[in-house]
């Protein structure tokens, strides 16, 4: 347990094997939260020992997106620790030379030269006997060449182990279940179990924050925590996200992409980061729009559900709308400038902003911005009359009255949003047009759009010659 005035340290261990999950990084933002709710440290560590499994670029891209996140560390790959060394494993292994050689001389750990083909013999048998596989001592070859053999810690069969971890309550796990398991790997490097338990030890964590795939590992850390004498950490196990039909673990057929995608779609990190957090999380109350600070300010391990989540894409747009409309206008139109339609490169930040200001309330995300205020910018392709006829019920004859009496009311007009609503008003009630209607028709012929913002704004901003010149095209 963690000590008072202990300070709290998390850390993220990413094997970069692989692009960046989004169930990944949700589960490093737990670390990170709880890291800074405490005023703690949050450390990346990479875990690269299984070198064969290693994908290139794909470290770079881990910590790409963590950054765009803005979760940043404290310590990671780009920066290691005075005290500790480097974040990277494949660069720590005179640490673990060392701790598996006093494991060795106090006979917790023995060298083991079992070939793989007596290993899968093993396995065979006790299938065949209906046994789970559990390695054990009097198992292992103990003698062979010099440089070929695993490094195994003994597990003694009436070892138990158990903790309270912070999600999934009280856990007991005996040693006869669990087995002698590789520390070391002939090929000299340390396996997970061995190197996760070394490094979140010399890096001081507190808390260990992770998926529940490892829930099954933590035994085996432990004893090893136990066999140093080391002070154990704590642990919270999350449980995965779940895809849209609330079974099965989330996949890319669900509609989840990699983290890094999300920046390139016009999502904002904050609303990324925000929806993440309340995935498998909870604050206790209804709220459900947080800024990266609040997250930061109620983050609880206590609340993290035990269940798995469902990710759900319509909500995380619905999200990331939220986080559009409430952020400062100034803002706003600063992160909107990579995402104009083409058309809008000659027109000046004031008119942008005008018109973003007219939209912004529909975007769910950067990306809409072009197809949404296209017409703000260029003249849309002309709406076929049986269309409209369709829309507004108005005959081609009826448009075409209504479009020369629009055109001389819009012409003695002044093109303030008052003067314009009045008279287009006065001029359907006068009439008897179904105002509805009517302004749909305006709109289908100005904008090309059944959607538009308010009309009388969206009439003012284009400007009076603009308009005019559209109705008359
Ligand atoms: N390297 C492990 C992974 O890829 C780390 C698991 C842990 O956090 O202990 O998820």
């Amino acid at each position: 347990m963690t000590a008072m005035n202990q300070r709290i340290r998390t850390r993220f261990a990413p094997s970069p094997t692989g692009m960046l999950h989004i169930g990944s990084l949700r589960t490093a933002l737990f670390s990170y939260l709880w890291a800074r709710k405490n005023n703690g440290e949050f450390i990346v560590r990479l875990e690269d020992t299984d070198q064969a499994r290693i994908v290139e670029g794909a470290a770079e891209q881990i910590l790409s997106s963590m950054g765009w996140l803005g979760m940043d560390w404290d310590y990671g790959p780009d920066k290691p620790s005075p005290e500790f060394g480097s974040c990277i494993q494949s660069e720590r292994n005179d640490d673990y030379t060392r701790y598996i050689q006093a494991l060795l001389d106090s006979g917790v750990a023995y060298y083991d030269w079992t070939s793989p083909e007596q290993l899968e013999s093993l396995r065979a048998q006790a299938q065949a006997n209906k046994q789970p596989f559990v390695f054990r001592k009097n198992m292992a070859t103990l003698e062979g060449e010099t440089g070929k053999a695993v490094i195994r810690i003994a597990i003694p069969d009436q070892t138990v182990i158990t903790w309270t971890d912070h999600v999934k309550g009280l856990q007991s796990w005996r040693g006869k279940d669990i087995g002698d398991f590789v520390a070391i790997k002939s090929d000299g490097f340390p396996t997970y179990q061995f190197a996760n338990v070394v490094d979140d030890h010399l890096m001081e964590i507190t808390h260990v924050i992770r998926a529940d795939e490892w829930l099954s590992s933590t035994p085996k850390h432990l004893f090893l925590y136990d066999a140093f004498g080391w002070q154990r950490p704590e642990f919270a196990h999350v449980p995965p996200i779940l895809g849209p039909d609330g079974k099965k673990k989330l996949s890319k057929r669900d509609g989840a992409k990699d983290a890094a995608v999300y920046a390139t779609e016009g999502y904002l990190p904050e609303a990324v980061m925000n929806y993440l957090a309340l995935l498998g999380w909870n604050p206790g109350t209804d709220q459900e729009i947080f800024s990266p600070d609040q997250l930061v300010s109620v983050f609880e391990l206590s609340r993290i559900q035990k269940s798995g989540a469902k990710f759900d894409p319509v909500r995380l747009d619905w999200m990331n709308g939220m986080h559009i409309r409430n952020m400062d206008p100034s803002k706003r139109l600063e992160l909107a400038e990579s995402w104009w339609p083409k058309e809008a490169v000659q027109s000046d930040k004031a008119y942008k902003q005008r018109v973003l200001d007219l939209v912004y309330e529909r975007l769910k995300k950067f990306a809409d911005l072009a197809e949404y205020s296209r017409f703000f910018f260029a003249r849309a392709m002309a709406v076929d009359v049986q269309e409209i006829e369709q829309e507004t019920k108005f005959t081609p004859e009826e448009q075409a009255n209504l479009l020369v009496a629009t055109i001389d009311l819009l012409q003695a007009s002044d093109f303030t949003e008052t003067d314009l609503e009045h008279r287009l008003y006065g001029y359907a009630k006068e009439n008897d047009l179904k105002v509805g209607k009517y302004f749909m028709l305006i709109r289908l012929m100005i904008t090309g759009s059944r959607f538009s913002p308010g009309l009388f704004e969206t009439l003012n901003t284009l400007g009076k010659a603009e308009v005019l010149e559209r109705l008359k095209t």
